[in-house]
């Protein structure tokens, strides 16, 4: 066993054994109604405001900013009054923010964004404990399983290195295993189906990219076991293609999952395929540009106000994505709140010259067509893109195949953004992941917006 592997089965065992008091909590939060939870989000915020007012610099050094709120009723309206706390106020006064009261054990960890400074986040051994178990009740209820469900990782926290032979890393006898990332090729299909088929039941955890990967890897080889499996994708924007890849051959059922290392959010899908803020973690609110609240239906910024990290509290956080927001009630029968499809964090959207963001520009762009395993946009001027392209296997050779797919992707860009461009075709054997976690990155703007 390795040293990642030994660190990960011990802080997963404290955790559970932490976690045990929250259980109840955490399973009883899913039967509130509106007003219950609402109640319970107004009880926390004002908790956490007078936490922060008392014990954290950074609110104490801007007390007038931050006042006490009087009018509890309308606690809502107060904290839309409250100033939007940006990234950079959070990088450049970062210790400001942990609280003076750190429990015992309480560590930090950093960012691993591939721009600036990385940001340190502070976290309790209490804290952690919760939020793990809250997403493994969750992981609970998606795979039907009375205990915590067996889980296949494919992520970059926890990989074999890339030029490692092994396959996978194992932990807990099994019930926990770490796919190596960089092995998701054709010459390991049949160790890789024997490994999976082990299982009666298991969660598949994983980047949607390299999830997808893994179901193009595995084709249809798993049909007769994959609706034993669920799977729960994060981290990345679970594009349409990605969950219809990996529900036809991996899984019964592909779960997204949106949160950040920040821990103020976290949105989880229901059975219904909406996606519910967790009442227990944070509140959302999705602005417009002018920072008021967005309409039904509407894109707007991420604000988010951390419910669980007291250690280092962030209130009115703006995150750097951007989410449509979604009103009404959801179908399941969950009462909270919704948010609508996710677009990306800000770096992901394309910039127009008037200002616009646009979202989802690279499956706009090759939806229907045929041949293409994988696509990047690479934005370079406002005008001026380059799309770096992987062929399927023979199709590269198909010019008519090439030439009309350049067409209509030309044609799509054009439609979406409302005014002429050029496009410069790439044709490559595969697309670089970035960074240290190997994250997969569709869209590469490099326009400053
Ligand atoms: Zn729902």
């Amino acid at each position: 066993m390795n040293s990642k592997i030994r660190r990960h089965m011990i802080a997963t065992v404290t955790k559970r054994v932490l976690g045990l008091p929250f259980r109840k909590k955490v399973k009883d939060i899913w039967r509130l109604n509106q007003a219950e939870s609402e109640a319970l989000q107004r009880d926390i915020f004002l908790k956490m405001l007078k936490h922060a007012r008392t014990n954290v610099p950074y609110y104490l050094a801007n007390a007038s900013s931050y006042p006490a709120c009087e009018d509890t009723e309308h606690w809502r309206s107060f904290l839309q009054s409250l100033p939007i706390l940006s990234k950079g106020t959070l990088r450049d006064a970062n210790e400001q923010f942990v609280s003076k009261k750190r429990p015992l054990g309480t560590t930090f960890h950093t960012t691993s964004g591939t721009t600036g400074t990385p940001l340190k986040l502070w976290v309790s051994p209490l804290e952690r404990a919760f939020a793990d178990a809250i997403v493994f009740d969750w992981y609970r209820r998606i795979a039907h399983t009375k205990r915590y469900p067996p889980q296949i990782s494919l992520s970059g926290f926890m990989t074999p290195s890339e030029d490692s032979s092994q396959l996978y890393w194992s932990a807990f006898g099994g019930r926990s295993i770490f796919l190596n990332m960089y092995a998701l090729k054709e010459d390991h299909r049949d160790e890789i189906c024997r490994i999976l088929a082990r299982y009666r039941k298991a969660m598949l955890y994983g980047y949607p990219s390299a999830l997808a990967e893994l179901a193009r890897v595995v084709g249809d080889s798993l049909r007769d076991v994959k609706d034993r499996f669920v799977a729960v994708t994060s981290a990345e924007v679970l594009r349409p293609q990605y969950r219809e890849s990996i529900e036809s051959n991996l899984c019964s059922r592909v779960y997204d999952q949106y949160g950040s290392q920040e821990g103020c959010h976290l949105a989880l899908e229901c059975e219904a395929g909406n996606m519910h803020v967790h009442p227990l973690i944070g509140i959302v609110e999705i602005l417009n540009g002018r920072d008021k609240p967005c309409n039904d239906g509407e894109m707007g910024r991420v604000i988010a106000t951390g419910l669980l990290k007291r250690t280092m509290p962030l209130i009115r956080y703006e995150l750097g994505d951007f989410v449509v927001a979604r009103e009404g009630t959801c179908c399941c029968g969950l009462s909270w709140p919704l948010i609508g499809a996710i677009a990306g964090r800000d770096e992901d959207l394309v910039v127009t010259s008037d200002g616009r963001r646009v979202g989802h520009l690279d499956t706009v762009s090759t939806k229907h067509l045929n041949g293409i395993a994988e696509s990047q946009l690479i934005q370079k001027a406002y005008d001026r893109f380059v799309y770096r392209i992987v062929m399927l296997p023979g199709a590269r050779e198909n010019s008519d195949l090439v030439a009309s797919n350049e067409r209509r992707i030309a044609e799509q860009l054009r439609r979406r953004l409302g005014y002429d461009l050029l496009v410069c075709f790439q044709y490559v054997d595969a697309i670089p992941r970035e960074g240290g976690r190997s994250k997969f990155k569709a869209i590469v703007v490099e326009v400053e917006g």
